[in-house]
């Protein structure tokens, strides 16, 4: 049987880790995984392969390292037909930093600019490094096949206008302070599936992506280039999300400094991991939680409804970065892709002289994971399109591979 080549696809999260082995040419997803809810007492892990559905829950809390080691020992060794025709390993590493702005092979000198970005993703950087250094060490016949793939890559040629700060230049200049986007992957993702449905050519593609998970961004796209995104130095600009607060006036830190007499850190903690959804609502980070408490508590509809308010204002702000013809605006992520009060909310009388409506059938029954358009007959379309950062990931990975063997 001729042996196919598949990318292992590694995404750490900060207490999660997903995997996935795909064909990047015929898209298939033989094997795939997610850790969650690591260094916590209900650790768990669930996998999926030949469609067949598998869990495994601990009774410890388990580290990315004993994780990854239960992944290679257990599920790696069954399915070793699978495995063993496993070519490159793609990483998803959120921010490439200053130098770092497309897909890579991962050697030492790469592996220094992201440990330098880490002040700007303190959070998932030092994930993505683990996960590098796992396969590194582990399968050292691919230590040349490993390639990082950047979210903040797509946001490379944002004009100066749209990612400078007004704060003195050489913030930027000496210190790299700018806005620099995250969730590129997703958006990138989405860009190429819209250009598909849409039957239009990339750089001839007008549009508005608003990838809405835990964490939230949305990037305006004209002519198939990112000109602008809500995300800043770091992800917790923009949006309303889970536990951050996405934009606020920056005195709000000195206001807490002052008056509740609290450390940075601790108003670093306050505004990352208790704002947004959470702070809100006193409910919880997960949206479903908060939403389905909407019609019944007052907080939830405060913390839903800021989290539709910011979005329509950024969404009514990037239609004016389209320069008169928006192609399509997109929903995508876990909350894009299931909360029909979410596109409903942050779409409803935005309609540009009746432009852009959603068609509230088409908004609440549509097959799950599947592309869907949402609007009514005239609209500018609408779309639900599920994302894929690890089919992306594959695809970039693949290329970058056959790039760099014929250089
Ligand atoms: P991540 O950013 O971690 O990749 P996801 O894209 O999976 O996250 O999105 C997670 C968010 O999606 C959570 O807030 C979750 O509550 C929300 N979500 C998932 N399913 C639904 C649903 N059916 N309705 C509303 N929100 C949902």
């Amino acid at each position: 049987m001729k042996k196919k080549k598949l990318i292992l696809v590694l995404n750490c999260g900060s207490s999660s880790l997903k995997f996935s082995i795909i064909n990047p040419d015929n898209e298939i997803c033989y094997l795939s995984g997610i850790a969650e809810c690591l260094y916590l007492n209900n650790s768990q892990i669930k996998w999926n392969c030949n469609n067949i559905q598998y869990q495994k829950l601990f009774l410890n809390p388990m580290s990315h390292e004993n994780i990854f080691d239960f992944i290679l020992k257990k599920i790696f060794i069954t399915e070793k037909a699978i495995f063993s025709q496993v070519v490159a390993i793609g990483h998803r590493v959120v921010h490439g930093g200053i130098k770092l702005t497309s897909t890579t092979i991962i050697n030492n000198k790469v592996i220094n600019e992201i440990k330098k970005a880490i002040i700007f993703s303190p959070i998932h950087n030092p994930v993505n490094l683990m996960g590098i250094q796992l396969t590194l060490n582990t399968f050292p016949e691919l230590s040349k096949k490993n390639v990082a793939v950047f979210d903040t890559a797509f946001y490379k040629n944002i004009p100066k206008k749209a990612y400078l700060y007004a704060i003195p230049y050489y913030l930027y200049h000496d210190y790299g302070i700018r806005r620099y986007g995250a969730h590129g992957i997703s958006h990138q993702y989405v860009m190429y599936q819209t250009s598909v449905i849409l039957n239009k050519k990339i750089n001839q593609l007008n549009m508005i992506s608003c990838h809405l998970g835990n964490g939230s961004s949305v990037s305006a796209i004209y002519k198939g280039i990112c000109v602008d995104t809500s995300m800043g130095l770091t992800p917790l600009e923009g949006l309303v999300m889970g536990t951050r607060s996405g934009d606020i006036d920056p005195s709000i830190i000195f206001f807490m400094y002052k008056k509740l007499k609290i450390s940075i850190n601790e108003i670093n903690t306050i505004l990352t991991f208790k704002s947004g959804l959470l702070g809100l609502s006193n409910i919880s980070s997960d949206f479903r939680d908060v939403e389905s408490q909407y019609y019944i508590n007052k907080k939830a509809k405060y913390a839903v409804d800021v989290f539709c308010y910011r979005l329509k204002k950024y969404i009514s702000s990037y239609i004016s970065l389209m320069n008169g013809v928006l192609d399509g605006i997109v929903f995508t992520g876990g909350i894009g892709e299931n909360s029909p009060l979410v596109r409903k909310l942050s779409i409803d009388n935005l309609s540009l002289m009746g432009l852009i409506s959603i068609d509230e059938e088409k908004n609440n029954n549509f097959k799950k994971q599947k592309n869907h358009f949402i609007n009514t007959n005239g609209s500018i379309p609408i779309l639900v399109i599920p994302t894929n950062e690890e089919l992306a990931i594959a695809k970039k990975t693949k290329k970058c591979i056959n790039v760099q063997s014929i250089q």
